[in-house]
């Protein structure tokens, strides 16, 4: 008579048959069995991940266990999986999708690669805001400090400007001094003392996000909502807030061109953040025509410091008082959109969200006096103006073209080793809605040189439509959505 005896471990056992010991592999609960050609290619190559099982289940409809995806990204960003491994992985994806379940183990995953910051040493909600990205977006270097004039906390770790895309982070870096290269225990200590820090995404933070990212990049995966949704959310996670307020834009010049898409991508983030027991809700914006006047680094600088003075473009309030309404909801400081308009309308008229800003800029080595000197920051030299031969409304401004215009020009990057010129960009006089006369200045183009200016004149003047009738809505929030 034979004896048989199993020692098992998690995701694997050794059965003794009398003297003999055979080793199998044995799938976690929940997991599907391994297919005969995985178990074959985990013998020959003693990987700890079954990478191929687990492109080939995700290629045939399959879902993957928590255990699985968080062994896949762990070895991903060790070094024991291959880029074209998970190039598979990560197209199978694109095609097949993944579940709320999947999407959440991948988010946490990526989150638990690198540093999660504790910031339970900061007395206060922390509540932070992230928007998809667009054109013209300077929401963040208004609403950060007047949100923090509110009493609550902004950690915020924030991004740079990449294809047609501007980010944060090299429009506050055109002010003189500042910078958003903090370690983390600058951060921590910042948001102590003046309720505010913003930085860019350090290497202990998310690395598999940074890897995995590189690699969809060029691999045509980026677009993909599970695969958006688990990157944004990895990093605003780990930031350690309580509460997230998404700006989910829509439109011609966002990520997600439809606003349907928009909707998707926010439910998914709100499910990862309710599993994490994280506030998030997402207000969805209109992204066809720039927001606000200005593209372009310095030239956002200054019309988000007159907006904190109180001078501001209907379309840039509309979608910054939405936001910051949001976020003093979340935080429990106020407990109705009204009131926390209320608010956030006193800290302006006060003076207190710019004197924010102020602290800001000198907590991160900049330099305050921007804030009344416009001319200590960098100024182009030649500027032109595109003219109306007509009279009408602005009818449309293109914003993917306006960005891609504004990224030629050097005011964005087109490949993250790019460097940005800070001075240069656009300014629209007159915006969607507006009415128009001839010779009335429709943009103005801030240009490193003369041909550049006379170039960039021709070119975005075709972005601009004019029409005899006013356009039928340019309203920028579209929703609020605060349940999945
Ligand atoms: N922004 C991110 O941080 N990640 C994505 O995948 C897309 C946009």
């Amino acid at each position: 008579m034979s004896c048989l005896r199993v020692k098992s471990a998690p995701g694997s056992a050794s059965i003794q048959i009398d003297t003999r010991t055979v080793e199998v592999i044995i799938p976690r609960s929940g997991e599907e069995p391994l297919s005969r050609q995985a178990q074959t290619q985990r013998r020959r190559t003693g990987s700890p991940v079954r990478v191929y099982e687990l492109i080939r289940r995700k290629r045939d409809k399959g879902t993957l266990g928590r255990g699985e995806i968080q062994e896949l990204v762990a070895a991903y960003v060790k070094g024991d999986v291959p880029d074209y491994q998970m190039a598979a992985w990560l197209m199978a994806v694109y095609f097949r999708g993944m579940n709320a379940e999947e999407t959440t183990s991948l988010t946490l995953a990526m989150m638990n690669s690198g540093r999660v910051f504790d910031l339970s040493g900061v007395s206060g909600p922390k509540i932070d805001k992230h928007s998809t990205g667009g054109v013209g977006d300077k929401v963040s270097l208004i609403l950060a400090p007047l949100v923090a004039a509110c009493d609550v906390n902004v950690p915020m770790v924030s991004g740079r400007s990449l294809g047609h895309t501007g980010g944060t982070l090299d429009k506050l870096e055109a002010i003189p001094g500042f910078s958003s290269s903090l370690k983390s225990e600058e951060f921590i200590a910042n948001l102590g003392t003046i309720g505010l820090s913003i930085m860019g995404q350090s290497n202990e933070m998310c690395p598999a996000d940074s890897k995995m990212y590189a690699l969809r990049d060029v691999t045509a995966t980026v677009d993909s909502i599970p695969l958006i949704a688990a990157s944004i959310m990895s990093k605003k996670l780990a930031e350690g807030i309580d509460g997230l307020v998404l700006d989910v834009k829509a439109g011609s010049g966002a990520f997600m061109t439809r606003v349907p898409q928009a909707r998707a991508l926010s439910r998914i983030m709100m499910r990862i953040g309710a599993k994490m027991d994280k506030k998030v809700t997402a207000v969805i914006t209109g992204m066809w025509h720039p927001l606000g006047e200005t593209v372009g680094n310095s030239l956002e600088v200054i019309e988000a410091i007159e907006a904190l003075k109180g001078n501001w473009r209907m379309d840039l309030e509309e979608v910054t008082m939405a936001l910051a309404e949001e976020m003093l909801v979340l935080a429990g400081r106020a407990k109705s959109y009204a009131q926390a308009r209320r608010l956030l309308l006193r800290a302006l008229t006060q003076g207190r969200a710019l004197a924010k800003f102020r602290q800001l800029v000198s907590a991160q080595g900049g330099n305050p006096r921007v804030v009344d000197d416009y001319e200590l920051l960098p100024k182009a030299r030649h500027v032109s103006s595109i003219k109306s031969d007509t009279t009408g409304y602005v009818q449309s401004i293109d914003a993917l073209e306006v960005g891609l215009l504004a990224t030629e020009m050097g005011a964005g990057r087109k490949t993250l080793g790019d460097k940005v010129d800070p001075s240069v960009g656009f300014v629209f006089r007159k915006k969607p809605g507006d009415r128009v006369e001839p010779d009335d200045t429709l943009a103005e183009v801030h240009a490193a040189s003369a041909s550049q200016a006379d170039e960039m004149t021709a070119r975005l003047g075709k972005t601009v439509s004019l029409s005899r009738t006013p356009p039928r809505d340019t309203g920028r929030v579209i929703s609020r959505m605060t349940k999945t």
